[in-house]
């Protein structure tokens, strides 16, 4: 079942326009890799569908339209965001960074906890004397507790020690394993996304150029349109 749709999205900012015609599907427990190089418009793309900037063009989360909705209620709607930049409230402790989140369902600052040790380990500890890593966590464990029917990471393991990387990486393997959550991903690390995502779709110039099976990407395509 498609979960969600975006067919020939077109989006500007002020006079200039940066997306010309994106297609992307993420399917019901699918994990799919947005790609392409710097400044394609993947994450214009994440901001049109969490209704952050306006956008023209078919855009449905299990068929209900967002381009109506203002951000707040597409998130209601279960789309939840760890944006670049993990953003969360830095003066408040973990737990209470994953209350102020939560809304019924599976996802508790226990479950959250399961998935990333160091949370609990910290939970009284304020956010902003956490880690990047660790603050990382906590961003996708605030999306995690809206208990959202699709997670969107937008480079979540930019600038992080590769240890860290590797951890957050373990959780996402996990949560499409045990969870069948179902996430779109941004990144750039090929050969990480390639042990998690199922399919990818790569923009160039605001515009989708290519989709299909990760397992077939082939070198011709990534040194074209992913730059590897
Ligand atoms: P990156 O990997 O560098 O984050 P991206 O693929 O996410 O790149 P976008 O950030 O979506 O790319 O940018 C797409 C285009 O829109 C680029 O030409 C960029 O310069 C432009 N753009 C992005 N944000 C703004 C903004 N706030 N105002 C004007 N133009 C913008």
């Amino acid at each position: 079942m498609t979960l969600l749709e975006v067919r020939d999205l077109t989006a500007s900012y002020g006079v200039a326009q940066a997306l010309f015609g994106v297609d992307v599907t993420v399917a019901q427990g699918e994990v799919v890799a947005l790609m392409g190089r710097n400044g394609m418009g993947k994450t214009t793309t994440v901001k049109a569908i969490c209704r952050m900037i306006t956008s023209q063009g078919t855009l449905r989360l299990s068929g209900t339209d967002l381009h109506p909705l203002p951000s707040h209620k597409a998130a209601r709607l279960g789309i939840g965001l760890v944006p670049e930049g993990r953003r969360c409230f830095r003066d408040l402790t973990v737990e209470e960074n994953l209350i102020a989140a939560a809304r019924p369902g599976e996802w508790t600052p226990s479950t959250i906890g399961g998935l990333f040790p160091r949370l609990t380990e910290r939970k009284n500890q304020i956010a902003a004397s956490l880690s990047g890593g660790e603050q990382q966590m906590l961003a996708i464990g605030r999306a995690l507790m809206t208990n959202p029917r699709l997670l969107i990471l937008d480079e979540a393991t930019e600038g992080l020690a590769p240890i860290v990387r590797q951890e957050i990486w373990s959780a996402i393997a996990r949560l499409k394993r045990e969870t069948g959550t179902s996430i779109l991903l941004i990144d750039k690390s090929v050969k990480e996304l390639s042990q998690v995502a199922d399919r990818a779709v790569i923009l160039a110039r605001g515009k989708t150029v290519w989709a299909g099976s990760f397992a077939d990407i082939t070198p011709d395509i990534s040194e074209s349109y992913i730059g590897v």
